[in-house]
């Protein structure tokens, strides 16, 4: 066995510690007075190496370290938990020689080897999946994972709901991950069988079929929940939400013997909705509570623009106006608007919006405000625990587009594999429409351009419209109607937030590289 000398006492502040490495091994060192004892720096609850960060002092005549995170205490000569006397943290003879700190080591008496830790993903969408690839491609063995999908299929491309709706792809095509999938990389996969709830004490997750999941991390992944009317017959049969395949299946059926359908919502969701009944030979009227359509993303002209593209297709619009009542006799057959005018309805699908899915973090105590709230490693208050996609809520923001929950996987899956220094720092919202030839592209935060100064260029006849707003230079947001070939390049200088002085003249026309020097 040999002596380490690892630091000077002063280095360790009396009443908490320090973190050394010997033997490849982390060892927090932990300061009473003058007397310094070394502990494993493993939070055995949280499973986060925080212990050296943990107060030391004297309880009920024990000397003791409290850990940062659930504040269990561990007796600091023999590492025994108070709370749970199961739980034990491993300790290093260590002392002090000419103020210096020495710690002995025991070269891990036999047991080095980890096992491979178990990491359990609740959710089997997009941002779960994505995690899980990225993770994959950076440490294949290091994790035994296990997937809990509420929905009974393994995982597809929800964005692809839209085209699927219309008629222009077919469900094998959007089918990202298909159960083989997950078999050949050994991945545990439960389906139709959501996560019911989390014992984060134990570190286990329970399903709603009894299935019990132990955990070293745990990955939240469940997405929103789209939202639900709260007015008279709501529920009525006829009344569809738009958000899962389950969704779709049931609009297609009653596509097929309906004859007028409702879309309530008049933003990105709802339109692509319309435009794909519309595909099916339905009279479609698209309900919409503002005074003009995807009113977040476009500005007034190409509101306008696109509405009447829409209505070329036969899409009638009712604007500014709010739906007090779905009224039918065993089933929907209108929808009744708060001026008390009607509309004929054999199926009405809401679009209005989305809501983070945060009953489950909620219920087992994790911060959450709109979303399950995460730091820039996408970790939640529980150092055990971490979140993505559209469930999460980072500095004050959350998502509904898939663009920020790439990058969020991609650094998520970093920190997963402990091989994290990347941080998230949020993204700009962008967003396109997908109605099969109407081009429109939107990007930027649209609220806040009052002040800037913008770029037009309008040609009705051709029906391109192009709209830049500029501050000091650099580009806030773009809207792009019938031309959205330099898409790529705007969300990519609104993001860079790189000087364009030197070629604004040609920006808003101008043939620009998607990447590289702008000269
Ligand atoms: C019709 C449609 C069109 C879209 N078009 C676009 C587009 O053009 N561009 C774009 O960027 N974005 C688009 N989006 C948004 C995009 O699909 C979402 O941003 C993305 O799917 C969110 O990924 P997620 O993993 O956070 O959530 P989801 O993909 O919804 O996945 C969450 C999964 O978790 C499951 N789950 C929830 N709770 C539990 C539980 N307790 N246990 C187990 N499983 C659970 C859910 O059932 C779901 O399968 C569209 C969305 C829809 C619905």
């Amino acid at each position: 066995m040999t002596r380490h000398f690892v630091c000077q006492l002063e280095e360790v502040f009396d009443g908490g510690g320090v973190c050394a490495l010997v033997d490849g091994e982390q060892v927090a060192l932990l300061r009473v007075g003058e007397e310094v004892f070394a502990l494993e720096n493993r939070d055995p609850f949280s499973g986060a190496n925080v212990m050296s960060r943990g107060l030391t002092g004297d309880l009920s005549g024990q000397l003791v370290v409290a850990s940062p995170v659930y504040k269990q205490h561990f007796n600091l000569r023999t590492g025994r938990c108070l709370e749970d006397e199961a739980v034990t943290l491993r300790s290093w003879p260590c002392g002090v020689l000419d103020d210096r700190v020495w710690v002995e080591s025991t070269a891990r008496r036999g047991a080095a080897v980890r096992g491979r830790r178990r990491l359990v993903v609740v959710g089997n969408g997009m941002a779960a999946m994505r995690t899980v690839e990225e993770l994959l491609a950076l440490a294949s063995d290091a994790l035994d994972i296990t997937v809990f999908g509420a929905e009974p299929r393994g995982n597809y491309n929800r964005i692809l709901l839209s085209p699927l709706l219309a008629g222009d792809t077919s469900r094998g095509q959007i089918m990202l991950h298909d159960l083989a999938w997950y078999r050949e990389r050994g991945i545990t996969l439960h389906v139709g069988d959501p996560v019911a709830s989390i014992d984060r004490r134990q570190r286990r997750v329970i399903s709603r079929a009894g299935v019990i999941a132990p955990y070293d991390r745990l990955l939240l992944a469940t997405g929103s929940d789209p939202v639900r009317l709260k007015v008279a017959g709501h529920d009525l049969p006829g009344v569809f939400t738009f958000r899962n395949l389950d969704d779709v299946d049931g609009m297609l059926e009653q596509a097929g013997r309906a004859l007028h359908a409702v879309v309530i919502g008049g933003g990105l969701l709802g339109l692509e909705a319309a435009s794909g009944l519309a595909r099916h030979g339905l009279v479609v009227t698209v309900v919409h509570l503002r005074e003009r359509v995807m009113d977040r993303q476009l500005d007034p002209e190409a509101a306008e623009l696109l509405q009447r593209s829409m209505q070329a297709r036969g899409i009638a619009f009712r604007l500014s106006a709010q739906t007090q009542a779905l009224e039918g006799d065993g089933h929907v057959q209108r929808v009744r608007l708060a001026d008390g005018s009607s509309i004929d309805a054999d199926m009405v699908v809401v679009a209005a919006g989305i809501t983070p899915r945060t009953a489950l973090a909620r219920d087992c105590g994790l911060a959450c405000d709109r979303g399950i709230l995460v730091d820039d490693t996408l970790q939640t208050f529980d150092p055990a625990i971490y979140a993505v996609g559209e469930c999460v809520q980072h500095r004050g923001t959350t998502y509904g587009l898939v663009a920020p929950l790439w990058e969020q996987a991609r650094v998520c899956a970093a920190h997963l594999a402990e091989r994290g220094v990347a941080r998230y720092r949020g993204s700009p919202p962008a967003s396109q429409l997908k109605v099969s030839g109407i081009e429109v592209y939107s990007a930027g935060d649209l609220g806040r351009v009052a002040g800037a100064e913008s770029l037009r260029y309008a040609d009705r006849a051709s029906g391109i419209y192009k709209r830049l707003w500029l501050k000091d230079n650099r580009l806030q947001a773009a809207v792009l109607f019938g031309d959205t070939r330099q898409a790529a390049r705007y969300a990519e200088l609104i993001e860079t937030q790189q000087d364009v002085s030197a070629w604004r003249e040609t920006l808003l026309l101008g043939d620009h590289p998607v990447s590289g020097s702008a000269a």
